[in-house]
């Protein structure tokens, strides 16, 4: 017999190294020369399975250097490049190179992060990692928790935290339709479409959802949830959790959380954040105030691959009191022999939905230390500079409407010089015409950006989570923008 096996998957040192050196130099020009690539072409589904092709699963394996390089010139060309400069579309960030670096390392260690027998040093990182992004937003380090795939995963993993807490104490014996009174929860109408998710997955209902009007600043009115409150009591319901948002999705308004947090105290009702986009510029000392109460939050949601610029996916729920997690999550079928002697385990089975489970955390903390609080400080203020930038530049700009600015989100619209029109016409004008806009500029390759719909009004919206934006790209966008209104208004209207 031979001293290893010849399985069809495995591959030769040597050539692991060739086509794993011929790799990382593709990556690396690819990176380098991002500015210059189209942000998309604009491909349709027919047209890329085309270039793709339709064969059926192979019968036979293939040469993976072959394989690899088919897969580069695909992606290279035919992807939407995120890492682009003038890409500020939703809240998905460029990514930090070291990131593609780790999840090598941590796929070719492909340790199993749900169990610490599993997973010794991982398991450790991952603890460490918890630990330092608790202290970066600047709540206490003691606040326990867990990384999962995303944001939706981040508030779901916290909120069912919340009912466990909150809910009456049968309800993992009895579920919900065993409680004897309506269970419901508030938040802000800003909030994420996660929490229709939530309330139709973990059996509440979306009729549990209060949702309460925001103020003139796109705040929740703290003084209609108090009412919301009151009135659910009376009417025998039991409240047992508020949502608050820092940083919404649409225009990055982030709620008063300290009046939040008093009113969870008073009610005795669970205080969630989701901070998924916008609670990492927390990390600034000038902007403390306006996150003042996040340390008053049983649970928060944050998005590594969001504003700390973590390549997907990577989100992560802090937890007060992590006992909270165990509480919801642990259970112990026979079948695990997890313990390590006498000493204390975490397995991080215990404390959310997955079971196996990656090593996300390896990217997350080794950007964290290359770039440290301080870089990050430079980068997430910058980001803010560029979108206060845009704001003012539409502000000024005889063609542009600038709509609102916060935290790094810019809404602006494009309205034509010399319009006029009755109101009524005027408004569904505008939102023709922006909406029309937003689809060509997505499609041109120029610039990237997503639409917010602020008060009635269709704008344009850029979020700068981008440490590769400039001034420069800045004002390049705004005579982008301008030079396509134009055209797409002389289409329209066909003057
Ligand atoms: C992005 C976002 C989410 C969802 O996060 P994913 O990572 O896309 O799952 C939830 N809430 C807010 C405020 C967000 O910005």
């Amino acid at each position: 017999m031979k001293k290893k096996r010849d399985s069809p998957i495995e591959i030769s040192k040597k050539d692991f190294r060739k086509m794993g050196y011929k790799m990382i130099d593709s990556i690396a020009d690819f990176i380098d020369t991002i500015d210059e690539q189209p942000v998309t072409l604009g491909e349709t589904p027919e047209q890329l399975q085309k270039i793709l092709g339709t064969v059926s699963l192979p019968e036979d394996g293939s040469a993976p250097d072959k394989i690899l390089s088919k897969a580069k010139e695909l992606l290279f060309r035919h992807s939407l490049l995120n890492g682009h400069p003038k890409f500020l579309g939703y809240i998905t960030s460029s990514a930090a190179p070291i990131g593609a670096l780790a999840d090598l390392l941590a796929a070719s260690i492909n340790p199993n992060v749900g169990a610490q027998v599993l997973s010794p040093m991982a398991t450790e990182i991952e603890k460490q990692t918890i630990r330092w992004l608790a202290e970066f937003i600047g709540v206490s380090p003691n606040y326990g928790g867990i990384l999962v795939s995303g944001g939706n995963m981040a508030n779901f993993t916290g909120f069912l935290a919340g009912r466990t807490a909150k809910a009456p104490k049968n309800i993992k014996e009895e579920g919900i339709s065993g409680a004897p009174a309506r269970l419901v929860i508030y938040c802000s109408k800003t909030t994420h479409t996660w929490v229709e998710k939530a309330a139709v997955l973990f059996g509440l209902g979306l009729n549990a959802i209060r949702w309460i009007p925001a103020d003139a600043h796109n705040k929740m009115d703290n003084t209609l949830l108090e009412q919301a409150i009151k009135t659910d009591l009376e009417k025998g319901c039991k409240p047992i959790m508020v949502i608050g948002t820092a940083g919404d999705v649409s225009t990055g308004a982030v709620d008063d959380l300290k009046a939040i947090a008093a009113i969870c105290k008073t009610h005795d009702l669970w205080f969630h954040i989701d901070g998924a986009y916008g609670i990492p510029a927390a990390v600034i000392p000038r902007l403390k105030k306006i996150f003042k109460g996040i340390e008053a939050a049983d649970s928060i949601a944050l998005d590594p691959h969001k504003w700390l610029y973590s390549p997907l996916e990577a989100g992560c729920t802090l937890v007060k009191d992590p006992n909270h997690l165990i509480e919801t999550f642990s259970s112990h079928p026979v079948y695990y022999n997890f313990n390590i002697g006498e000493t204390v385990t975490q397995n991080y089975y215990e404390y959310g939905l997955q079971n196996s489970r990656g090593f996300r955390a390896l990217k997350v903390w080794l950007t964290l230390q290359q770039v440290g609080r301080k870089g990050y400080i430079e980068m997430i203020d910058e980001d803010i500079q560029l979108s206060k930038l845009f704001f003012d530049l539409a502000k000024k700009h005889k063609e542009l409407e600038a709509i609102t600015q916060n935290l790094s989100i810019t809404t602006l619209r494009y309205v034509p010089a010399n319009f006029t029109a009755g109101k009524e016409e005027r408004d569904s004008y505008l939102n023709r015409l922006n909406e029309a806009l937003l689809n060509d500029l997505q499609q041109g390759g120029e610039v990237f950006l997503s639409n917010a719909v602020v008060n009635g009004k269709y704008c344009l919206r850029g979020c700068i989570v981008n440490f590769r934006t400039s001034k420069k790209d800045i004002e390049e966008i705004i005579n982008i923008i301008v030079r396509e209104g134009k055209k797409m208004h002389k289409k329209l209207s066909g003057k």
